[in-house]
């Protein structure tokens, strides 16, 4: 160990962030990433919280129905008691809807980068008010990758960078609830919340 607490005998690893807003596929690229580091028998371990409920509690799922195994974890605590016993067994760790996880997730993702691990975040760049989203922002300023993904806006078709929230509701976490949220571009966005985009343009929803 050297003075800074690394350990300067492991080859660090690698920090990948990937973000956008929902439905921008950030799920299935951190899919496709996970199964390519499997196709290349490398060992990984993935992670939700638990507060994601949509589709099976076992596996990250995309809304284009890609899936892969997946711990749901309650906290950081608990991610770390699974898989900090079983490091030596695990190439590349997979976290899927980071944005729910606390700041400390920043700091767990580094040791693991030090400990020579390949960390593949996926979370949510923005809340529906258009913030930044903690911890996001951290991860994309220390990340050695950042993919910014957009989606396609419901309303105009251009890319989409904000996630809208349909209807008034003010809870901030809503996961996978049905018909909530839409992907739309900034002329688009209505903070303050909007009607779906398939009534303001009188299409068949
Ligand atoms: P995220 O994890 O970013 O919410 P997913 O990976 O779960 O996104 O889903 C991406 C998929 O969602 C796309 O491949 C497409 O099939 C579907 N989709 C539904 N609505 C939209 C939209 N407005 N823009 C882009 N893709 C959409
Ligand atoms: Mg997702
Ligand atoms: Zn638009």
């Amino acid at each position: 160990m050297s003075e800074t607490g690394k350990n300067q005998d492991v080859q660090p690893g690698r920090m990948e962030v990937i973000t956008g807003p929902m439905f921008s596929g950030k799920s299935e690229e951190l899919i496709r990433r996970l199964k390519r580091a499997q196709i290349a028998r490398l060992r990984i371990a993935s992670f939700k919280p638990e507060i994601d409920l949509r589709y099976q509690s076992d596996a990250i799922s995309s809304h284009s129905a890609q899936t892969i195994q997946a711990v749901a974890v309650r906290d950081l605590d608990r991610l770390r008691a699974l898989l900090f016993p079983a490091l030596d067994t695990v190439d590349v760790v997979g976290i899927d809807e980071a944005q729910f996880f606390d700041e400390l997730l920043v700091g767990l993702a580094m040791e693991l980068v030090e400990a020579g691990k390949r960390v593949v975040l996926a979370g949510l760049d923005t809340t529906f008010a258009g913030e930044p989203f903690a911890p996001m922002p951290a991860l994309m300023a220390i990340a050695d990758e950042v993919v910014k993904l957009s989606a396609v806006c419901m309303v105009c078709g251009a890319p989409a960078i904000h996630t809208q929230r349909l209807g008034a509701s003010q809870q901030l976490v809503m996961v996978g609830a049905a018909g909530m949220y839409e992907a739309r571009c900034r002329a688009c966005f209505r903070p303050e919340g909007d009607v779906p985009a398939a009534e303001q343009l009188k299409l068949p929803s």
